[in-house]
């Protein structure tokens, strides 16, 4: 029988689950070292390792049940709260977006001055690094990701508040805006975004290695590192194209659907970008691929719908694991 625990951990999963997929890029990801990432979680290429864990997501909500306390306690000090969860979007790019917590007026250091406000918890390890090196050193993401809200709102001057999780000890920092920073975050996101090519592999200090920090916990790595099969949706399909600020695509567009995990198209063809397997022949004019996998199987679109790619590739490697055990 399953227990009250994973039953509420499961409550959180058929709530939350599905809230990665997201049509946009969001502010608070363009921090992150790797393009090929940014590009892969924008094409919706496979499912975040979080969002299958009722425990992780419950503890993402946790981060925002902090967030009205923390306007209670601005407003127990005399700030005045003019606006929760502003939304933004990059004029020429509206693909890029994003809400920051809050902006306020009325604190002691900068009492004529709009101030953006934003929220983040914390564990202790990080926490006390935060308070030794400061938002710039210790979270570039987050710091970045303020840059550009500012930048959005014409604001100078930002508050950061981090709560350690552990003992409810507030951190407190005031980020100058950047423009530098927020113009040259912008304009990587939207060469990301306006390209049909996936970015290479991420290289580090060792070059490139799924052992790697940026590429360990990557939601991705099955698919730079493993030749995993991707998420069958319209935007890991060859038929889908971003054009004019938005996803769409160039076959079935009233078939089309942006947001969903798993289509039932049957037009579904994987982009040979997103589907890192060998490609043994192409016919353009009927629009099909035949690739060969990483066990030798040859899987034919014009035969083999995707859907049905990871039922044979997982019977290929379980016959493979077979053979090995000879
Ligand atoms: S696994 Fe590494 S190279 Fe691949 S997307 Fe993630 S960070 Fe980038
Ligand atoms: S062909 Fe089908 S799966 Fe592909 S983008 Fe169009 S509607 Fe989506």
């Amino acid at each position: 029988m399953i227990s009250v625990t994973d039953e509420i951990y499961q409550s959180y999963i058929d709530i939350y689950g599905k809230s990665w997929v997201r049509p946009h890029l969001g502010a608070s990801q363009l921090g992150l070292s790797c393009d090929r990432a940014l590009w892969l979680g924008l094409h919706h290429a496979a499912i975040p390792l979080s969002s299958t864990n009722g425990r992780m997501l419950r503890l993402f909500q946790s981060g925002n049940v902090q967030e009205p306390r923390i306007i209670e306690d601005l407003k127990n000090i005399g700030v005045t709260i003019l606006t929760i969860q502003s939304h933004f979007v990059e004029p020429d790019c509206p693909i890029i977006s994003g809400s920051c917590d809050g902006i306020a007026i009325g604190f002691s250091e900068y009492p004529n001055e709009k101030v953006l406000l934003e929220f983040k918890t914390s564990n202790t390890k990080s926490f006390k690094s935060l308070k030794e090196k400061g938002i710039k050193i210790e979270k570039p993401i987050h710091y970045i990701q303020m840059n550009v809200y500012m930048h959005w709102a014409k604001l100078n001057i930002g508050l950061y508040v981090v709560v350690c999780k552990e003992t409810d000890e507030i951190y407190t920092e005031w980020v100058k805006y950047d423009a530098d920073v927020a113009v040259s975050a912008l304009s990587r996101a939207k060469h990301i975004v306006n390209s049909n090519d996936i970015p290479p592999l991420f290289i580090g200090k060792h070059g490139s290695s799924e052992n790697s920090k940026e590429c360990m916990f990557c939601d991705y790595k099955g698919l730079c590192y493993h030749k995993n099969i991707p998420l069958v949706n319209c935007r890991t399909c060859l038929h889908c194209e971003y054009a004019d600020g938005r996803f769409k695509c160039n076959l079935y567009p009233l078939q089309f659907d942006d947001t969903c995990i798993q289509t039932d198209c049957d037009y579904h063809v994987f982009n040979p970008y997103i589907l890192p397997w060998d490609i043994v022949d192409i016919d353009v004019e009927n629009e099909f691929i035949v690739w060969k996998s990483p066990y030798g199987g040859i899987y034919d679109s014009s035969i083999l719908k995707s859907i049905d790619f990871e039922q044979v590739y997982q019977k290929e490697q379980a016959d493979y694991q077979k053979l090995i055990q000879l």
